[in-house]
């Protein structure tokens, strides 16, 4: 096996249909991160004129997505490498966090208390419990509903910011990844409300002794920038995968055994369809060789051998149709004549895939 030449081939952007997964970084972002990196070259920590220009960045990032967010102070914001790790330090502060069982892997994985009940998209809340309950599902974009008011409640927001109106509102605790909304990868951020969370990880006093480490000064910048970008132009983009989702929905009216896993609250940037008597991974596949690109469930759980999403399992999804499940997530690249190929390309997909079923 040659070493990788680190060259990469110019894709079309277009038929790129897994914004769930990751976003390309918009191009302000990368203008308002460029100078962090060429000219600001200061540690944030450090107290010469370099170091203050470069904590400077980073706390005008920190005051802007503390108001994007609706918090009231942007002492409230730590910096962390993304919402995996926002989402593993609650845990670790909250080791009896009841979580809900559609939960993203790294609040479901390292969880050590109780899995929630749901009845449909509503989740069962326990009075005097920590708990966690996503805003919008990565998996499918359905929205939960709790049934009740629990004592602390933490919010993984990361699908939901820039999709659909959301503010921290009474949430302890949230998360925030900057990938997902035209950001850099690993950057995100801990919204935490109040009191005393222990330290994710311990060394020098960055982040108020909370989060050791040099500061990621130039993905912070991002960060804050992307965050701005995707509030100001969070109605366009709900408007625009509207109009995505009815293109593809429409052209796939007419295929026989698929189901669209909607909820009652919906985002529209996920559009999660089941297909019977196929596998997801086999039409992602399929629809990578003819040039477009969507998942079969989370990215971040297509390395774990399992052919059943426990997502979709504890919505009440049928194994059958479990298995033959699609995700399709909207974002800024796609237009409507490259969501219409994408219908197209997905239904001779499954036609094909049954078709080789049958014969053998
Ligand atoms: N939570 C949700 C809902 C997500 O969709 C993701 C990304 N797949 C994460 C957490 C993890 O975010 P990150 O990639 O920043 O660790």
């Amino acid at each position: 096996m040659g070493m990788p030449s680190g060259a990469c081939a110019l894709m079309d952007l277009s038929r790129y249909f897994d914004h769930a997964a990751t976003t390309p970084v918009a191009p302000e972002v990368i203008d308002a991160m460029a100078p962090y990196w060429r000219d600001v070259p200061g540690n944030a920590h450090s107290i010469h004129q370099f170091g203050r220009q470069a904590r400077d960045a980073v706390e005008e990032a920190r005051y802007r997505i503390a108001q994007c967010i609706g918090a009231e102070s942007p002492y409230q914001i730590v910096f962390t490498s993304g919402a995996t790790e926002s989402n593993n330090w609650v845990l670790r502060a909250n080791v009896n966090m009841a979580v809900s069982p559609i939960e993203h892997s790294s609040l479901r994985v390292p969880a050590r208390g109780s899995l929630l009940k749901m009845q449909g998209w509503e989740v069962e809340v326990w009075d005097d419990f920590e708990i966690a309950v996503m805003a919008v599902n990565n998996e499918t974009g359905g929205m939960p509903t709790l049934q009740g008011t629990p004592y602390k409640l933490h919010v993984d927001a990361t699908q939901a910011i820039g999709k659909v109106p959301w503010s921290v509102g009474d949430a302890a605790w949230a998360s925030f990844s900057a990938h997902k909304i035209g950001g850099p990868k690993g950057v995100g951020a801990l919204y935490i409300r109040e009191g005393v969370i222990d330290p994710m990880i311990l060394g020098g006093g960055q982040e108020g002794t909370l989060r050791a480490g040099t500061l990621n000064v130039p993905g912070i910048v991002g960060f804050g920038r992307a965050m701005e970008r995707a509030i100001e132009r969070q109605e366009a983009a709900h408007a625009h995968a509207s109009r995505l989702r009815q293109v593809v929905l429409e052209r796939l009216a007419y295929v026989p055994d698929m189901r669209v896993n909607d909820a009652p609250r919906q985002s529209p940037h996920i559009l999660s369809l089941s297909f019977l008597g196929v596998q997801g991974e086999t039409l992602v596949i399929e629809l990578d060789e003819a040039g477009y690109a969507v998942s079969s469930g989370a990215a971040c759980s297509s390395e774990i051998d399992e052919l059943e999403s426990p997502v979709l399992r504890a919505l009440g999804v049928p194994p059958e149709w479990n298995r033959g499940t699609v995700r399709i997530s909207f974002g800024e690249t796609n237009t409507e004549a490259s969501a219409a190929g994408l219908a197209r390309a997905l239904a001779a997909a499954v036609e094909n895939v049954r078709g080789l079923g049958q014969k053998s």
